[in-house]
């Protein structure tokens, strides 16, 4: 994984965040934090917040599903952006780092918005799927473990309404996809989830190379 984009060189991708990043004080606080810890590599750039938090406001987005928080980067860009009403399901299995998020949701002002599920997150949508919460959905934001991204993709798919957008972190894998010499489980599953994603008639689709590789996928 890699925390700036890929194949944009140091001064023109520092050049790109001088003219353009706007991070909150609260979220540059989080991003310190969290880079003192041994896996800070999982946190989302900061460009990348800024981008989830444009395209919740372009979706008019009121409730959001956040599947994987780690210290919670994501979910506050995106509680951020959300209007006074709206809320985030979050997913994660952590109790260690979503306290951290927490802290932050609460130092933020927005604890009371985010909904923190700790459970293997394909078992909160499934709940929220039989609770009748289909397409009650904006936006969902996948980031967890790779090796079920095709799970959440599909739930999520269920879960948010016509017209709305689910976006997929990691997607070009450092690089790894692109190299027929890696074949590890993780690196093998996130090439078919791209290939299955690419044929998909039920999805507008666009791989954006921010970051780590972005997919955004708007349902039809
Ligand atoms: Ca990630």
């Amino acid at each position: 994984m890699t925390k700036k984009t890929i194949g944009l060189e140091k001064n023109l991708y520092n050049y790109l965040l001088s003219v353009s990043l706007r991070e909150p004080e609260i979220l540059n606080q989080l991003r310190q934090e969290t880079a003192q810890l041994p896996m800070a590599i999982m946190q989302i750039s900061p460009e990348q917040g800024q981008l989830m938090a444009l395209l919740v406001k372009l979706l008019g987005a009121k409730k959001t599903l956040d599947i994987g928080v780690f210290t919670g980067y994501s979910s506050l860009s995106v509680a951020l952006a959300l209007p006074a009403d709206g809320k985030i399901i979050a997913c994660d299995v952590s109790e260690e780092y979503t306290n951290i998020a927490r802290r932050y949701w609460e130092k933020a002002g927005v604890a009371d918005q985010i909904d923190l599920q700790i459970a293997p997150a394909l078992e909160t949508l499934d709940k929220l799927l039989a609770a009748g919460e289909g397409e009650n959905f904006d936006f969902a934001f996948i980031d967890a473990d790779k090796g079920n991204y095709e799970n959440y993709y599909e739930r999520s798919l269920q879960l948010i309404r016509p017209g709305g957008l689910i976006a997929i972190d990691n997607v070009l894998w450092s690089g790894k996809v692109a190299d027929p010499e890696i074949q590890d489980n993780q690196t093998k599953k996130i090439r078919a989830f791209n290939q299955k994603l690419h044929q998909d008639p039920r999805i507008t689709l666009s791989l954006v190379p921010i970051a780590d590789g972005l997919t955004l996928a708007r349902k039809n």
